[in-house]
């Protein structure tokens, strides 16, 4: 595409998981088709998107304060679009008390609403005051483009929406009931990816392990067919649930060198009595007899997990039970955090627990966690281990990849190395980055 002075531009700027930055990378796609550029400063952009999260208080709070920034922009251009998309509009209410709140949004699009994106600015250009579109209807979010941010990893759906009703969590509500995509489509997009010089991919769902293709198979039977495929990449899937994670899924990640040795599973809590009121459906023995098998089967798996501090129900002997499961399964990393009640969901109706306790806990649980992982990443000191190398690191003059199991390690290297396989000899571990030196 040649630029032009009038050449227009986008910036898109995104909140929460791996689902929303994909879902940014097809609105983006959808603009680049349109005629429009990327760029990084919401001053330059013609069209600015707030790819929105609701999981957590924290990150509506952000969003909201980054979208009241763009007044100023808008004050100053007025052709500027504004658009809000994704898990906080589609809360019920909230597009509403986010118009009165920002009158100049102009472009308001749900979760499964990116599709309307172009038609939209095209009314808006002609006059229209606002387009607002947040019903929710999982079967209009495939095959649309994607304009993806990386050149070596990309990120697939299988899934969309989550049928599971954990009490804490407002997902459901925002994407909808569980729909699986096409068995057919996904390895299309697979096959299209790789042709592409895609090195990783990753497959989304919020729990790939309840995915049903279209011939009645499970999610088992979908990673056994991706394992057939020839030629060297990798291959990584999140999130998993314990209630439906089962042992022939270990099977098939060990027999197949593309597979990664890695898993990310969500404990959420060490209390069996907090499970059962987050409403998870699995219990620590069921938790522990996945990890049990994983690591029987594939001895130097990556297991990285969630962890959540807060939930209402949760007692000094719960979150004791949780710092117990942490010491006894030593996870590679985690993800903690603090619960914050959701509207809608049924854990926010209960009594709340103070925040000093909140606070507590979870700087406990941190401390622990990096220890662990600390410990865990020692102990790879001295081994060569293969890398793909995925970006400049945050060390001067140093790229940074990561390992079959997870790991992120930094060394010395440039442009050419990214996208590139590397074999590294882990050197040292230094406040939980790992250092390594190019074999070849
Ligand atoms: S499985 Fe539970 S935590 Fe995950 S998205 Fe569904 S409801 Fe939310």
């Amino acid at each position: 595409m040649q630029v032009n002075s009038s050449q227009k531009y986008f910036n898109i700027i995104t909140y929460g998981c791996q689902m929303n930055v994909h879902e940014s990378e097809k609105l983006a796609g959808i603009l680049y088709e349109s005629g429009y550029l990327p760029c990084s400063e919401m001053e330059k952009a013609d069209i600015i998107i707030f790819n929105t999260c609701c999981i957590r208080d924290n990150a509506e709070k952000k969003a909201e304060s980054k979208i009241g920034m763009v007044k100023k922009l808008k004050k100053l251009k007025p052709s500027l679009i504004v658009a809000v998309c994704g898990c906080m509009v589609q809360q019920k209410g909230k597009a509403d008390e986010l118009i009165s709140k920002f009158p100049f949004i102009d472009i308001v699009l749900g979760t499964s609403n990116s599709k309307m994106l172009k038609s939209a600015i095209e009314k808006i250009n002609s006059g229209l005051k606002r387009f607002i579109d947040i019903e929710l209807d999982s079967s209009k979010i495939e095959n649309l483009p994607a304009l993806r941010s990386d050149r070596t990893n990309a990120w697939l759906n299988i899934m969309y929406g989550c049928d599971n009703f954990c009490t804490y969590c407002i997902v459901p509500y925002v994407r909808g009931r569980e729909r699986s995509r096409n068995k057919q489509e996904i390895l299309c997009e697979l096959y299209g990816l790789l042709e592409k010089g895609y090195k990783e991919i990753t497959l989304l769902g919020q729990n790939v392990n309840s995915y049903k293709s279209e011939d009645g198979e499970g999610f088992d039977g979908l990673l056994s067919e991706i394992s057939k495929i020839n030629g060297k990449f990798r291959l990584r899937f999140m999130t998993s649930h314990p209630k439906d994670f089962n042992e022939n899924i270990i099977d098939i990640m060990a027999d197949s060198p593309n597979i990664c040795n890695h898993i990310h599973l969500p404990l959420q809590s060490g209390s069996d009595k907090v499970l059962k009121d987050m409403n998870r459906k699995y219990n620590m023995e069921k938790y522990l007899s996945i990890i049990d098998y994983a690591r029987k089967i594939i001895p130097d798996i990556g297991i990285t997990t969630d962890i959540m501090v807060g939930f209402p129900t949760e007692t000094e002997e719960d979150f004791e039970q949780t710092l117990n499961a942490v010491k006894t399964i030593k996870f590679s990393s985690a993800f903690t955090f603090v619960y914050s009640p959701r509207r809608f969901t049924a854990a926010s109706k209960m009594e709340q627990i103070d925040e000093q306790t909140k606070r507590k806990r979870i700087i406990e649980l941190v401390a622990l966690q990096n220890k662990i992982t600390a410990e865990n990443n020692k102990k790879l000191i001295g081994k060569d281990m293969e890398v793909l190398t995925e970006d400049f690191s945050r060390y001067e003059g140093m790229v940074c990849g990561r390992t079959d199991c997870g790991r992120m390690v930094n060394f010395e290297g440039n442009q050419q190395d990214i996208g590139k396989f590397m074999s590294i000899g882990i050197e040292k571990v230094k406040t939980g980055s790992m250092f390594g030196k190019r074999r070849d």
